[in-house]
Formats: structure tokens, C-alpha cells, sequence
């Protein structure tokens, strides 16, 4: 990485201070990288713009002098997506932190994309209301990441996603311009839905400034209970049966034992660790209807030999059981020196052969695996505990993940369910597209940034 021109430089402290401009070392260092194992790129320059004119600026600078521009939030991204590219600027959004209004009256949050999505909902929950996306990183994650990679979380079964819930976004376009999309009307349909073409577009698109979310009451009770199995299919086959008898609970998530036991061994929760399976399931809503939903999951769980059923006595050990379950990368990611967490999904009812198949295939390969995920939207983490610095092992690990992915496709699947294509799966991405929707993503792409400035070789080269 050569040494950054000190023009630039100098325009860059103009723009946003002479303290928000980082390029030694010591400073940079944290930004070479997000959350996804064994990728890292060279950073030559930090800027963390203080408000959207900042960011248009520095955009302007950019395409000037030709130079490319990779945004972040937290980093905490898990397809590679905030990985610097070489000589690019990295624009990091984290001081634009500000929950800036709660608009009890049209249900909306308005917020700067780098407020913390846990802020969010805290701030949601000061008016009674509540923003459901949750993904495990909420205490960490900022929201313009959340819509950039369209982020899931555990209460994706009942509430959807990060997209269900943006009304409008400001993003600042590939050659400066500011752009407002959406409003406060719960109905709009004048023009093409643009925004829509922002959510997911993982920084390849436009740099998104402020969200406008939104939010919904708080429900009033909330039920969380354990059922662990001797055999992964009694549990697979226990979410199909509370989704027939029609009941849609908040949270539906699986954690096989490698995982089941490494999580306790960190949070201490008393978690069952001689279940092959468990599921942890959260039911929300009117308390009436939250008691006769638990009562008939648990009923469930039981019909398809659940080894126990276990409900938390108190809101405490609730918020202790969804901690746990929240904990269970960082849990694994002690096992070995690298960790690497994928998301392949299929639909709900393939999810038996999927874990089975994953199965196969890491004994087949000689390779570590632990699964647990969001079982209630077929979304399953197969996380590979590995050596980055074992090459022999690293091939290994490579032929497992693309037998994987290509059993997902095969399935119906999608090689991502909510961490994104970035870097990671990018070489995967044309065997689930194809050609022609390929095409389609490279020429709006062309159109929205015909000089290739933002977030260049992600999703695709
Ligand atoms: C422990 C852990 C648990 C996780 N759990 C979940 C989960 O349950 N569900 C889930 O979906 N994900 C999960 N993730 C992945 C990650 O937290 C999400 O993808 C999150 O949305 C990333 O937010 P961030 O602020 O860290 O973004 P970053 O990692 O900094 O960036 C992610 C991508 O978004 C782009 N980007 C960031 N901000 C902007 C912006 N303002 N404008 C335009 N582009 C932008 C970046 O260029 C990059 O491509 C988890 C990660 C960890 C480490």
C-alpha cells in the first residue's frame, strides 16, 4: 500500500476535520477487515464523515480523482462486504449515530445510518413501540448495514426482515448528488420503488445517510421455551408442525450439540447438553393469546418426543436463554483459530436433508462443523471451525462448503439468506442466478455507477 497523496489528504481534513481523517497504522488497521474469516484488503485512508454533506463531499472528491470508495458501519458484516479494495477511500459512517425522531403518531423511527440498530429499538421502546429486526449483532451492527445487506435476525419468522420495515432512505449517489426515496405514507406507489433497489445493495449502489423505519406496537407478552431432542428430525419435523397447526411464533431457532454445548460452556445457562438438538422458540402478542400459543407448542414438542420442554419462569431468564442463543458465534469461534460462518437457506420443509447432508459432508471431508440458525426461516449457519493457516485443511474446508451451496440450489435454496453475496460467495453467485439476471444486476449497476466507484469487485467483478 503506498503512501496516500497528500493533496487528497489535505482535501479530506477540509471536508471533515482534521481528526475524523485516519492513515497510520495503528488506526487503519481495524478497517481491513469485517467479521468474515480470512479476507482482509489494504487500507490507505479512514474518513468518518460527521453528516451527509460530508459524505456528498467526499463522494465528489472521489470521483474527481477517480478513486474508488468502500463504505462501512461496524464491520461487522459476514460476506466480506466492507473489505477495502486497493487505494480506495474508506468512508466509515459510524459518527452519523443519531436516532433523530419517533413519529409515535405515523408508527416511524427516522434515524442516521450509523445509529446502532439496538439504539433503534430502545428508542422505539421509550414510545411503547418496537422495531422487530433483530439480527444476533444488534448491540454492535449499525442500520445502514442492516439495510445495506437486507440483515435478518430471530424474529424473522413473524416479522420479516430489515426491507419489511424501510419507509425511505437518503442515499448519497455515485456522483454526489443526495436522493430521497419513500416517505411517512404507509401507501405509495408513484414511480418505481427505488428504495427497494437500495436495501441489499451492499454499498455497490449508493452510500444510504438516514432510514426512515417502521415501528409497531410493543407487544404486551412474550413466552420463551427450550424443547431438546435426541434426533435432529423430531425437531425438524416439530417446526413443520407448529407452522400446519397455524401458529407463527416470534422465534424458531435450531442449535445442534456441538453448538448447544460450546454456548453453555460460555453463557452458563443450564442449556441441555446431552440433547442432539434444541430448539428455542419465543411466542409474542396479547397475553391471552401468547398463553394458548405456548401451551399448544409445547403440546407439539411433546407429540414429537421433545426429550423435555422447558419454559423460562421469569422475563430474566428469557432475556438469558435469547443471550445465549445470540452468543453462539462468538461461543464457536473459540474452538479454533478460524471461524468461518456461512448462511445457506432453503426452504423449511428440506431442512432435515440439509442438516443431514451437511453432515455427511463434513465427515466425508474430514472438517469441523457446527450448525444452529434461524430454523423457522430455513436459514441454517454451517459454521466450519478451521485453521486459515492449514492450507491442506483450508481445500478441504473449500470442496465441503461448495458441495453445500450447491445442495442448497439443488434444494430450491439460496447460497445467502441475509449476510450477503460482498466477497465471499461472489464466485458462487452466477451458478444460483444465471445469466440473464446476472446481466440484469451488472447493467443497473452500470447505470447507477458507470465509473465503478463504489464498492468495486463485490457481489460481482
Ligand atoms: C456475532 C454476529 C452475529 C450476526 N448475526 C446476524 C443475524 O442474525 N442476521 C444477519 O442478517 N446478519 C448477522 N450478522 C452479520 C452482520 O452483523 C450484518 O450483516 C449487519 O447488517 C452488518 O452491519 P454493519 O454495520 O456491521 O455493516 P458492515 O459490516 O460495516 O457493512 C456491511 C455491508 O454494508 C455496506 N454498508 C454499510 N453501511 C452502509 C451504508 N450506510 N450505506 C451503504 N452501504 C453500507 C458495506 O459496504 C458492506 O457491503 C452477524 C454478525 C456477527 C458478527
Amino acid at each position: 500500500m503506498g503512501a496516500v497523496d497528500p493533496a487528497l489528504l489535505a482535501r479530506l481534513r477540509e471536508i471533515a476535520g482534521e481528526a475524523q481523517v485516519l492513515t497510520a497504522p495503528e488506526d487503519t488497521i481495524p478497517y481491513g477487515f469485517d467479521g468474515t474469516a480470512a479476507l482482509k484488503g489494504p487500507v490507505g485512508v479512514v474518513v468518518l464523515p460527521g453528516s451527509t454533506e460530508e459524505v456528498a463531499q467526499v463522494v465528489r472528491l472521489a470521483g474527481e480523482r477517480g478513486l474508488t470508495v468502500v463504505t462501512r458501519g461496524s464491520g461487522t458484516g459476514l460476506s466480506g462486504g466492507s473489505v477495502p479494495s486497493e487505494g480506495c477511500i474508506v468512508l466509515c459512517l459510524t459518527r452519523l449515530d443519531k436516532v433523530l425522531e419517533v413519529d409515535a403518531a405515523n408508527l416511524t423511527v427516522r434515524a442516521q445510518a450509523g445509529a446502532i440498530t439496538a439504539a433503534v429499538d430502545a428508542a422505539a421502546a421509550r414510545h411503547g413501540l418496537f422495531y422487530p429486526p433483530d439480527p444476533g449483532s444488534m448491540k454492535i451492527s449499525t442500520i445502514g448495514g442492516n439495510v445495506a445487506e437486507n440483515s435478518g435476525g430471530l424474529r424473522g419468522l413473524k416479522y420479516g426482515v430489515t426491507r419489511d420495515y424501510v419507509m425511505g432512505l437518503e442515499v448519497v449517489l455515485p456522483d454526489g448528488r443526495v436522493a430521497r426515496f419513500g416517505n411517512a405514507c404507509v401507501k405509495d406507489v408513484a414511480g418505481y420503488s427505488m428504495k427497494d433497489l437500495f436495501i441489499g445493495s451492499e454499498g455497490t449502489l449508493g452510500i444510504i445517510t438516514e432510514v426512515l423505519l417502521k415501528v409497531l406496537p410493543r407487544p404486551a407478552a412474550r413466552r420463551t421455551m427450550l424443547a431438546s431432542y435426541d434426533r435432529m428430525e423430531d425437531a425438524a419435523q416439530t417446526v413443520s408442525d407448529i407452522i400446519a397447526a397455524k401458529i407463527i411464533p416470534c422465534t424458531l431457532e435450531f442449535l445442534d450439540q456441538r453448538t448447544l454445548r460450546c454456548v453453555e460452556a460460555f453463557a452458563k445457562v443450564g442449556l441441555p447438553t446431552e440433547a442432539e438438538a434444541l430448539l428455542l422458540i419465543e411466542t409474542d402478542g396479547h397475553p391471552a393469546a401468547v398463553a394458548d400459543e405456548a401451551e399448544r407448542i409445547e403440546q407439539i414438542c411433546r407429540a414429537q418426543s421433545a426429550l423435555a420442554v422447558r419454559r423460562a419462569a421469569s422475563a430474566d431468564e428469557a432475556t438469558r436463554l435469547a443471550t445465549a442463543r445470540r452468543s453462539a458465534f462468538s461461543a464457536l469461534a473459540r474452538l479454533r483459530p478460524t471461524t468461518i460462518l456461512e448462511d445457506a437457506t432453503v426452504p423449511r420443509s428440506e431442512l432435515a436433508k440439509m442438516i443431514r447432508f451437511i453432515n455427511e459432508t463434513a465427515a466425508r471431508h474430514q472438517v469441523e462443523v457446527a450448525t444452529f440458525g434461524h430454523f423457522g426461516d430455513g436459514n441454517l449457519h454451517p459454521t466450519f471451525l478451521t485453521d486459515e493457516r492449514n492450507q491442506e485443511e483450508m481445500h478441504r474446508v473449500e470442496a465441503a462448503m461448495k458441495e453445500i451451496f450447491d445442495y442448497a440450489l439443488s434444494l430450491g435454496g439460496t447460497l445467502t439468506g441475509e449476510h450477503g453475496v460482498g466477497l465471499a460467495k461472489k464466485a458462487f453467485l452466477p451458478r444460483q442466478l444465471g445469466d440473464p439476471t446476472l446481466e440484469l444486476l451488472r447493467a443497473i449497476k452500470r447505470t447507477l455507477d458507470p465509473d465503478g466507484l463504489l464498492n468495486p469487485g463485490k457481489i460481482f467483478d
